[in-house]
C-alpha cells in the first residue's frame, strides 16, 4: 500500500446491497494489479490476479512468505479451473463434483497462463473452487482466477474473521472485505494427483478416507498417510500456524497431574492459557472450554489461539484431542503451532 500509516478500509458484505459494494470495490482492486483480504469458507485469504505475476508478487512481500511456498489458485467455475491446468482428469473430476465448491485443494499439472511465481517455480499448480459467495463473486466479476494464500504473516496464525486480518496486515493492504467469521476454520485440504499414487499433501476437514470412497470407482488407490518426503515439499514447515505463546499439546488425569506438568515445564499459572475438552482444571490458568466435535473444534481453534495471545499468554495448554480421522488436520496444525 502506498504511504505510510494507512489503515486497511474494512467492507461489510453480510446484506445484498452490501455484498455488491465490496465485491466491486475488491474487484477494481484486483483488476489494478492490488492484493485484497477476502472471506472463504476455510480462513481469510490475501488475494490477487493469479496470472499477474507483478500482483503475485505483492502478496508475498505483504505476508512476508518464502518464494518456494506455492499458493493455491481459486476458481469460480469448472472452465476456469480448466484453463489452469494442462489436463483435467477423471479424478478430479470426481473430486470437484463431489467436494466443489468446498475445502479440497486439487494438484494438477500447471497450464502455460499460471505463472512460475505462483506454483514456487514448480510445473503443478493446487486449484480451488471456494465455497463462500463473496469470493465467489469476486472471481466471477474479475473474470480471472484468484492466487490467495492465508491473510496473516508468513508462520503465523492463520485469519478466521476479518478483525484478524486487520490486526496482522492492517497497515500493509487498502481493503479487508469482511463475510463474517469462517465456517470451516481451518485451511483445505491439498491433495496430489500429479504424484503416483496420489497422496495427501495437507490434511484438512475433507480427509483421506472421504477422498479414497469417491475415486474407488476409477481404481486409484491413494497413498495412506503422510510420509517423510511429503513433510519435506514446499509449504509444509514444520514450523506454522504459530501463536506468539508457546503452545504445549498435554494429557492429563486430574488438577493434580496437570499441575505437577505445568511446574515441570516452567509454566506460571498467571499466564497461562488452557484450552480443554474435559476435566476442566479450576485452580490453574485461564481456563477455555472447546468443541468436542472435531468439525466445531476447527472452526473454533484458530480464534482462541488468536484469543491467547491477545490476553498476554506465555504458554497455551492444548489438551490433546482424540486420535482418529476426523481429528487429524487438527493435529497437523497443533503440531506446527508447538514446533521450536
Ligand atoms: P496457504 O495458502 O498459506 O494455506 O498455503 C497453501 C499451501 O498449499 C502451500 O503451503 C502448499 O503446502 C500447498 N500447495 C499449493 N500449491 C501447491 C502445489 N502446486 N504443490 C504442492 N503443494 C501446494
Ligand atoms: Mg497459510
Amino acid at each position: 500500500m502506498d504511504g505510510q500509516n494507512k489503515k486497511a478500509k474494512i467492507l461489510a458484505a453480510t446484506t445484498p446491497e452490501e455484498i455488491d459494494i465490496a465485491v466491486m470495490e475488491a474487484a477494481n482492486l484486483l483488476r489494478n494489479g492490488e492484493v485484497v483480504a477476502l472471506p472463504t469458507e476455510t480462513v481469510y485469504g490475501l488475494a490477487a490476479n493469479a496470472l499477474n505475476p507483478q500482483a503475485v508478487e505483492k502478496i508475498f512481500k505483504t505476508k512476508g512468505r518464502p518464494s518456494n511456498n506455492p499458493l493455491i489458485v481459486h476458481i469460480s467455475n469448472l472452465d476456469m479451473a480448466k484453463r489452469c491446468v494442462k489436463q483435467w482428469n477423471n479424478a478430479a473430476q470426481r473430486l470437484a463434483d463431489n467436494f466443489w465448491p468446498g475445502p479440497l485443494t486439487i494438484v494438477l499439472p500447471k497450464s502455460e497462463i499460471i505463472p512460475g511465481i505462483v506454483t514456487g517455480g514448480g510445473d503443478t499448480v493446487g486449484i480451488r473452487y471456494p465455497a463462500h459467495t463473496v469470493i465467489q463473486l469476486v472471481i466471477e466479476r474479475c473474470g480471472f482466477p484468484l492466487a490467495a494464500p492465508s491473510a496473516n504473516i508468513s508462520n503465523r496464525v492463520s485469519a478466521t474473521t476479518a478483525a484478524h486480518v486487520f490486526k496482522q496486515l492492517g497497515d500493509k493492504i487498502a481493503l479487508i472485505v469482511d463475510g463474517g467469521a469462517c465456517r470451516v476454520g481451518i485451511e483445505s485440504t491439498v491433495f496430489d494427483l500429479t504424484s503416483n499414487p496420489p497422496r495427501v499433501l495437507r490434511p484438512g476437514i475433507i480427509h483421506e478416507e472421504s477422498i479414497n470412497a469417491v475415486l474407488s470407482g476409477l481404481k486409484i488407490q491413494i497413498e495412506k498417510g503422510l510420509n517423510q518426503k511429503t513433510l519435506r515439499s514446499p509449504g509444509l514447515l514444520k514450523k506454522h500456524y504459530s501463536p506468539l505463546a508457546k503452545l504445549i499439546c498435554l494429557q492429563w488425569q486430574n488438577e493434580n497431574e496437570l499441575k505437577e506438568k505445568l511446574a515441570a515445564l516452567g509454566c506460571k499459572p498467571s499466564l497461562t492459557s488452557i484450552l480443554c475438552f474435559s476435566d476442566p482444571p479450576s485452580k490453574l490458568g485461564k481456563v477455555t472450554m472447546m468443541p468436542k466435535q472435531a468439525v466445531s473444534y476447527a472452526r473454533a481453534i484458530y480464534a482462541e489461539l488468536h484469543n491467547c495471545d491477545e490476553a498476554g499468554a506465555r504458554w497455551i495448554i492444548v489438551q490433546t484431542p482424540p486420535d482418529s480421522p476426523e481429528w487429524r488436520a487438527i493435529h497437523d496444525r497443533l503440531r506446527r503451532a508447538a514446533a521450536e
